[in-house]
């Protein structure tokens, strides 16, 4: 039976963020985690590493983004938590034209995810290195 080994959070992040400074955006969590994985085996090859533990570690760095692609879906449902950290949600409420208080969407505690009622099911994650001149270029 062949051995896995957990590498240190430390070690996966520094990890992430040299695969991400090199490519810029990687367009899966599942594409980051095998490029992450791929370097930590140089290191170890009994390393392993899923695809939520780097999606959970990329919340902690702040020089990647994680944009989400969301699908749409029609039916309206609940969302118990914040599908892209897992974090607390609160609802958004606004007022219509009569007045009256209705629910539009939701907004994540945590990572700040927000959306309406019809589009809250990330597709994919987008993960981005956010360099100087990207930022130059936001508005
Ligand atoms: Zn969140």
């Amino acid at each position: 039976m062949a051995t896995r080994k957990i590498p240190k959070d430390e070690l996966v992040i520094k990890t992430i963020k040299n695969v991400l400074k090199r490519r810029i955006v990687v367009h899966s969590q599942y594409d980051l985690c095998s490029l992450t994985l791929r370097e930590l085996r140089r290191i170890d090859p009994r390393y392993v590493l899923s695809p939520r533990r780097v999606k959970k570690l990329v919340l902690k760095i702040p020089v990647i983004e994680i944009r989400a692609k969301t699908k749409r879906i029609l039916k309206k449902k609940k969302l118990q938590e914040c599908p892209i950290c897992g974090g607390e949600i609160r609802k958004i409420f606004g007022k219509n034209l009569l007045n009256e208080k209705i629910h539009l969407g939701y907004a994540c505690k945590v990572c700040g995810f927000r959306t309406d009622l019809k589009s809250f099911v990330p597709r994919r994650y987008i993960f981005v290195f956010k360099t100087i001149d990207d930022r130059k270029y936001r508005s």
